[in-house]
């Protein structure tokens, strides 16, 4: 018998049950800053925002609020104001990847959750053709290569993506969802476009991890991704874990309704 046999007789199955049932794992992840829901009124000076983030994350007109989209998870806000800001909890939650960069900013305004719904129906309308399967293409726009090793995850027997009708695929032709990491660097813009452009219609965009979404900590002089390619799903973190990828996958099949 060998070796592999032995490790799955040991191990039994290892594939998570997500998004069919909940995933232990995926509920202890810890996500982005956030701010404490005790502190609502909490007050933070501009400067002392300013001085405390490295990214810019942190938003203090008129009230307190973090830009997960910002977050690289540096922890100096949460060490410097336990008072204020927390981590949050959870790697498959409302905000593990949205369809709107806005949703991306906590606490949220008053007026972002019907803006999601309804981008979220435009969006599932437009790709109803895509439930069953995806092809995905991938292509790094300037990462640090942190992303990469989660979203290689995937294909992984934790994860196995393939359960779910998710394929990676070479070819722009071949493909149905574009996953982008990296801040966009401007030697990548080109053959970013010239991919999104070469793939079939309807077609997908995800930004993957802070850098993408905002441009993380090179957010004074890159805006991320969408300065290239328009993004339909932003997925926070850095890196942001499998299960944020997943859901965005799922999401642009409309497998997922939040
Ligand atoms: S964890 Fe770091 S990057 Fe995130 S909001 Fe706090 S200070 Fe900014």
């Amino acid at each position: 018998m060998s070796i592999w046999a032995l490790h799955g007789l040991r191990d039994g199955v290892v594939t998570t049950r997500w998004p069919r049932r909940g995933d232990e794992y995926a509920h202890a992840w810890r996500g982005p800053a956030v701010v404490r829901g005790d502190a609502a009124a909490a007050h933070i000076a501009a400067a002392d925002a300013a001085a405390m983030c490295p990214t810019g994350a942190i938003e203090v007109s008129g009230r307190v609020a973090v830009d997960q989209g910002r977050c690289i998870l540096c922890g100096r806000c949460v060490a410097a104001r336990p008072d204020v800001f927390a981590w949050s909890a959870g790697a498959t939650g409302p905000r593990a990847a949205t369809v709107t960069r806005q949703a991306l900013v906590v606490p949220p305004a008053p007026e972002t959750d019907a803006a999601v719904a309804a981008v979220r129906a435009a969006l599932a309308a437009r790709t109803a053709a895509l439930r069953r399967s995806v092809h995905i293409r991938h292509v790094d726009a300037g990462s640090d290569g942190a992303e990469e090793w989660e979203i290689q995850a995937l294909l992984g027997p934790v994860y196995d993506v393939h359960r779910l009708g998710v394929f990676f695929t070479a070819s722009p032709r071949h493909a149905d969802v574009l996953l982008v990491t990296g801040a966009g660097a401007p030697g990548m813009a080109g053959p970013l476009r010239a991919t999104y452009e070469g793939m079939p219609d309807p077609r997908v965009v995800i930004a993957v991890g802070a850098d993408a979404v905002s441009g993380g900590l090179l957010g004074d002089r890159l805006t991320g991704v969408s300065a290239i390619v328009p993004v339909d799903i932003w997925v926070p973190g850095s890196p942001p874990p499998p299960f944020g990828i997943l859901k965005a996958l799922l999401i642009a099949m409309g497998k997922l309704v939040r």
